[in-house]
């Protein structure tokens, strides 16, 4: 049995197993379907503590994998998809695989929202509608490309995409941008970005190759119909938490993420399982916030199996 299974491998789960793999505690870190998580996907990091000059995503999530490595903490490529935490033992399922561990870190992140609209799912995938332009922004250059939403992600993926394509239209659903000052200015003063405002994308139009080449959008005001050619959809209008497993296990709030037991912000109802980062954070949502959940879950975990004993 091992002492501590950490789930995920993004900032929470990395920086969870730095601080148990340091405590001698052996962690086994079981990496989902994302392996590094979220920022393996975005391309500048600014704003993570002790990189004046940025650092990119993938670059620093390979630095939080040596790093616990480094002190012998074990990742494994496994899926979670059902648990048994009724018991002293905690039991987790990936397939037809059982992992048993003393104690659990749910750093299981989130995923990216999609809208839900017709040739959304038809065309995801190779076909023109993505969630993320640091993946695929290359296969568009010289070509027009349409960004939908209005926060940090939207921003970042526009400005991004201006490398590569012609134009940039960010399609936003409201007549202001949710995004930080500073982004949403860089956003709007870019030549290469016009922002159509108020607006939803009802449909996205297939070319006779099912490949993507409109967009149906709505003025969400007059309620008028347009079309937007377009090679690419890059969708960017927010995340759902990655805690499907454990709905019936722990609570969680109405947008699917985990709470925490009262007056903890990592410790859950169950002793032994601790949460940590965007899975149980729907308020910050930082890369370092997220590592600063995963401290504060190993420190935890530590301190609460030095009381089994
Ligand atoms: P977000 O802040 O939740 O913004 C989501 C955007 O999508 C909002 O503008 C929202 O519109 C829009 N939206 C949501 N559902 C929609 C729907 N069904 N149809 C159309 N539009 C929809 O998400 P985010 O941009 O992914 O950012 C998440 C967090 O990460 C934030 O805290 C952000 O600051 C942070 N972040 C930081 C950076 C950075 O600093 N480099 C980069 C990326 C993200 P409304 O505005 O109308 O709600």
């Amino acid at each position: 049995m091992e002492n501590i299974i950490i789930l995920g491998t993004g900032c929470a789960g990395f920086t969870a197993g730095i601080y148990t793999a340091r405590a001698n505690l052996n962690p086994l870190i079981l990496e989902g379907r994302q392996p590094g998580g979220q920022l393996t996907t975005t391309s500048e990091v600014e704003n993570f503590p002790g990189f004046p000059e940025g650092v990119d995503g993938y670059s620093l999530m390979d630095q939080l994998r040596k790093q616990a490595t480094r002190f012998g903490a074990r990742v494994e490529n496994a899926f979670i998809d059902k648990v048994d935490f009724s018991g002293d033992t905690k039991i987790l399922f990936s397939g037809n695989k059982k992992f048993e561990s003393k104690a659990v870190i749910i750093a299981t992140g989130a995923a990216p929202r999609l809208l839900g609209i017709p040739g959304e799912k038809e065309m995801y995938g190779g076909k023109g509608v993505t969630t993320c332009a640091t993946c695929d922004g290359a296969f568009y250059r010289n070509m027009d490309v349409i960004v939908v939403g209005g926060g940090d992600s939207a921003c970042e993926e526009a400005l991004f995409l201006t490398r590569f394509c012609s134009k940039v239209t960010l399609v936003h659903r409201r007549d202001e941008l949710r995004a930080s000052q500073i982004m949403a200015e860089r956003t709007l003063a870019h030549e290469k970005i016009e922002v159509v405002w108020d607006s939803g994308i009802q449909e996205i139009l297939p070319d006779e190759a099912g490949k993507t080449r409109a967009i149906t959008v709505e003025n969400l005001k007059t309620n008028e119909l347009s079309e937007i050619s377009c090679k690419g959809v890059f969708i960017a209008i927010g995340h759902v938490p990655n805690t499907q497993p454990f709905k019936d296990i722990l609570p969680l709030d109405s947008n699917g993420y985990l709470i925490p037991d009262q007056g903890s912000q990592v410790q859950t109802q169950i002793p032994g399982v601790y949460v940590a980062g965007d899975c149980a954070d729907h308020v910050y949502r930082q890369a370092i916030t997220a590592a600063g959940m995963g401290c504060q879950a190993a420190i935890d975990v530590e301190r609460w199996l030095a009381e089994q004993k």
